[in-house]
């Protein structure tokens, strides 16, 4: 007879026990989710109105560029207008987010995003479109040649925003080139050093690219693409100063090689807001141009990096 009326008093407690855990008499176990109100958001759910998703990291090393040969899609109208003429400064150079005509949607954004930044390159070097300039997959018939006069001379353009899929928030529709195309002194590959923005460490090293975060606040991260990876200054862990070299400009691509040139990205350390009102987030890609142009008008004038 005392044996079923144990088993009757284990059963009890046993019932007890999951009611209480279901109830929370033990406290709420750790794992178990708390309640959900209608306004959470549960992983994979819906945005609330008006937010937008953290774009998507580039896969692997990026897929950040694309070959210059690639098929593209017909650029919409640039809804930037500014005059398509240099802008006055000391050397010949577009405006910022002003891109060549129907390349890409643009940007309103006119943050210097980077007031300090150490001028990427040791030497000279041009800011241009890689993809629509001479010898790029959109680039005018009758300049065939990566190698052409038009690419290694003056005046820059800005090509941040420029026509891809990628997601880049600051662009006009939400789209396009995460960074500015940048084609060293000359047309000779794994010769020109690229160097450190600022101080900081090498954080990732990729299949071709290098990142560099800046050691102080905002922590800015620099992202750079297409040097010589089997000749690499640094590695992966290394503390480097502003205007150390970090490797030679080149057009590593993984596999099938882009045109001799450095892709430069600078990514926010922390959020913040653009001059036109858009929402910056911790990693968005920001719009380098403004930057590089002050950084080369302080190199051109001889002041050091610091
Ligand atoms: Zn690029």
């Amino acid at each position: 007879m005392r044996a079923p009326l144990i088993f009757l008093i284990l059963i009890i407690l046993a019932v007890l026990a999951l009611v209480g855990y279901n109830s929370g008499w033990f406290g709420t176990p750790s794992s178990a989710p708390t309640h959900t109100t209608a306004g959470d958001i549960l992983p994979g759910g819906p945005l609330p109105d008006g937010a937008t998703a953290e774009p998507d990291e580039p896969v692997g090393d990026g897929g950040a560029e694309q070959l210059p040969d690639e098929a593209q899609a017909e650029a919409p109208v640039d809804p930037v207008k500014t005059p398509d003429v240099p802008s006055a400064g000391s050397f010949g150079h577009f405006a910022a987010g002003d891109l060549l005509p129907k390349s890409g949607s643009g940007y309103l954004d006119r943050t210097a995003w980077s007031p300090q930044l150490c001028f990427p390159f040791a030497e000279d070097a041009f800011a241009n479109s890689q993809v629509y300039g001479a010898g790029g997959g959109m680039g005018p018939q009758d300049k065939p040649s990566q190698c052409d006069a038009s690419n290694y001379s003056l005046p820059w353009r800005d090509n941040f925003c420029e026509s891809r899929g990628h997601a880049s928030p600051l662009c006009a529709n939400g789209k396009g080139h995460q960074g500015q195309d940048i084609r060293p002194a000359t047309c000779k590959k794994d010769k020109h050093w690229v160097v450190a923005a600022e101080d900081g460490i090498i954080t990732d090293m990729g299949t071709y690219t290098v990142t560099l975060t800046g050691s102080a606040p905002p922590h800015r991260v620099y992202r750079y693409l297409h040097m010589r990876m089997n000749q690499l200054a640094v590695k992966e862990g290394a503390v480097v100063k502003a205007g150390d070299n970090l490797g030679k400009a080149s057009n590593d691509f993984g596999g099938t090689p882009t045109t001799i040139h450095m892709h430069f990205e600078i990514r926010s350390g922390v959020a913040g807001t653009s001059t036109d009102g858009k929402a910056v987030k911790l990693h968005t890609f920001l719009p380098p141009y403004q930057s590089l142009v002050a950084a080369y008008d302080r190199k051109r004038a001889g002041q050091a990096c610091q």
